[in-house]
């Protein structure tokens, strides 16, 4: 039953359970929520405003100070103020090496494969906590500005976060005391923010191009039936806003005739400088000049200059679109809409390029800091069950399976399957007696495991022991609405039942992701080969394990004669095994079965009868 409470502050009757909408950003973060004329909103807490930089100062008893107090010290403090900490969310050291002098602040390296610390003080944090850092304050704000509980959001991801980010990202608002109802695309929030998608019938292809303070994504969605297929991403790490304030300051100082050696005494100066770049590049996106002044430099600079100091840089994101509608397998006429998402995009070189590019208007009335918090208050609604009409989900990017005899990938999700799914099949033993079975879960295109990534393993222990083939284990794969996996296994004979949820310890990059899936094409005719010589080996291998155990059992109905033919046809195909072609090995196994079929049905007459002579009548 859904609590109902009063709202102190406007005397009204509200649902006592808001869910709350959180763009968690790079460089910025912000929450959103439907309010009572059903519009999404941002939460502005008091005139704190509404971007909460995402930024943390933690001092020496590790108290933590987020946001605009914090973004202070972001200069005198460095390494206690830890910024960007969403480029480490979910990532190893390895992930993120090549680029670790881009923070000030210290990150752990002493193991490569597990998730990435920060140390400050003595101290180790990880981007999980730091994260729910930064979730917590806007948790705050939410229920100071609104002034009710909120205990349950959801969360927006870029397209291209994988299993181990998205994961983390759960994490953090746990960490945060938030119940986080969903993960969601950020590309897919901000088109939901303009009503593109909402309506069930509508099919559509669309662009999403955000351009931040530090990092440019392009994603190609398709939405069909309430599904966000995401088609294709692309996109620049590091390139955004700030890219744009360097090029004025740079400019600048390259006119002044300051060296930088005289600059770098001036600690002070290229923060003021920083500053007033900033402040001419978002003048210059409604006026034609800019003047100003730092310490004697002049900083004044019009429109065209400005424009052609970036040029290069808004070049360098349309060749970005070009490649993600490469990817995508379409051409510019096949984008019906484009949204622009990030605040860089109010400049209107960048503006008048994309809309260029792709031949159309662009979406942009809304605020571009604000969309994707928006469109996540508006999923956030859909699933508190306010728009009953409308099911959003996404869809897996690369294939689920496990691994079958002789390191072969069986798929259980095949990739593009709509999450939240479920699926199963049904194995069993290979040796008389197991009473284990390990079960290795793996992620990827490739017919054979090696060539794909592993995602964890486990053991359903317990099995009572059967014959080979007896056991009837199930195996069911559950990928919930975040693409997070929960592997079951049940022996459906006895009951024995293990399940485990799949976290991998570090994840994939887009790029990683995009090469396993060409990988998968360009090597579709070796890896079908290879697939069926190890089948036929396997086949192979069970036979002769077959056939071993009926000469051991019942080695005395056989004759002499009988005996050794079939101990010669074991030997043939034992030789053809790691060798032989397929066709060769299917044909020793086939030798072998007619071979010693009739002694099988002797077995069987046997038992009946003795079965038969046991039963008084
Ligand atoms: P975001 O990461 O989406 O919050 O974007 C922040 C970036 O947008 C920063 O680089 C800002 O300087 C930039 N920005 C904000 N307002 C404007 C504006 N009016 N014109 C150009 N860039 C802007």
């Amino acid at each position: 039953m859904a609590k109902i409470s009063i709202n102190l502050a406007t005397g009204s009757l509200q649902k006592e359970d808001i869910i709350v909408g959180i763009d968690l950003g790079t460089t910025n973060s912000l929450v959103a929520f439907i309010n009572p004329e059903k519009h999404p909103q941002v939460i502005n807490d008091a005139g704190k405003g509404v971007l909460v930089p995402s930024i943390i100062n933690l001092n020496k008893n590790g108290d933590a100070i987020v946001g605009t107090d914090a973004k202070e010290h972001l200069i005198e403090d460095p390494e206690h103020t830890i910024f960007s900490v969403k480029r480490l969310l979910g990532r190893s050291y390895k992930d993120i090496e090549h680029y670790q002098n881009f923070f000030s602040y210290k990150i752990v390296d002493d193991d490569n494969d597990t998730l990435v610390k920060v140390k400050v003080e003595d101290k180790f944090y990880s981007p999980i906590e730091l994260s729910a850092m930064i979730l917590k304050e806007l948790k705050a704000r939410a229920e100071h500005a609104l002034k009710t509980p909120v205990n349950r959001a959801v969360i927006t991801v870029p397209a291209y976060f994988n299993d181990s980010q998205r994961q983390a990202t759960r994490d953090a608002g746990k960490l945060a005391g938030l119940d986080v109802l969903r993960i969601v695309n950020e590309p897919t929030a901000a088109s939901l923010a303009y009503g593109i998608g909402l309506n069930p019938e509508e099919e559509k292809t669309i662009a999403v191009y955000d351009l931040g303070g530090g990092t440019f994504d392009i994603s190609i969605l398709r939405i069909q039936n309430g599904i966000f297929e995401v088609l294709a991403t692309n996109g620049d790490t590091f390139l955004g806003g700030d890219d744009f304030d360097r090029a004025i300051i740079e400019f600048w100082i390259s006119r002044s005739g300051l060296t930088n050696d005289e600059l770098k005494q001036y600690k002070e100066i290229r923060q003021a400088l920083r500053l007033k770049a900033e402040a001419a590049k978002k003048h210059l996106s409604s006026h034609s000049t800019f003047e100003g002044e730092v310490q004697g430099i002049d900083c004044s600079i019009d429109k065209s200059t400005f424009e052609g100091l970036i040029q290069p840089k808004v070049n360098h994101t349309i060749a970005s679109c070009k490649n993600a509608l490469a990817d995508a397998g379409l051409t510019v006429t096949d984008i019906d809409s484009i949204v622009m998402v990030g605040g860089s995009t109010r400049t209107p070189l960048v503006k008048n390029s994309v809309a260029n590019f792709f031949g159309k208007e662009v979406n942009d009335t809304l605020n571009p800091d604000e969309v994707v918090a928006l469109g996540a208050a508006i999923q956030a609604d859909i699933l508190a069950g306010n728009r009953k009409d409308i099911l959003l989900l996404d869809v897996t990017p690369l294939s689920l399976g496990v691994e079958t005899m002789g390191g072969l990938m069986d798929v259980i999700i095949p990739r593009n399957s709509k999450v939240p799914t479920k699926a199963g099949r049904q194995y069993t033993t290979a040796i008389d007696g197991q009473v284990n079975m390990k079960i290795s879960v793996f992620q990827g295109e490739r017919d054979l495991i090696k060539d794909n990534r592993k995602l964890g393993e486990f053991e359903l222990k317990g099995i009572p022991a059967m014959p080979a083939g007896f056991p009837k284990v199930d195996i069911n794969f559950l990928l919930n609405a975040d693409g997070i996996l929960t592997v079951q296994a049940i022996e459906l004979r006895s009951g024995v039942k293990q399940e485990v949820e799949i976290k991998p310890s570090y994840g994939l990059t887009d790029a990683e992701v995009e090469k396993m899936l060409l990988d998968s094409v360009s090597h579709a005719k070796e890896d079908v080969a290879q697939r069926m010589i190890i089948e036929a080996r396997t086949e192979g291998e069970q036979m002769l394990y077959t056939v071993d155990r009926f000469i051991k059992n019942n080695g005395q109905l056989l004759s002499h004669d009988e005996r050794a033919k079939t101990l010669e046809l074991v030997e043939e195909l034992k030789n053809s095994l790691p060798t032989g072609t397929k066709d060769e090995i299917l044909a020793k196994i086939d030798e072998l079965n007619e071979y010693t079929r009739p002694f099988a049905e002797r077995v069987m007459d046997i038992a009946i009868a003795t079965a038969m002579k046991g039963k008084a009548i």
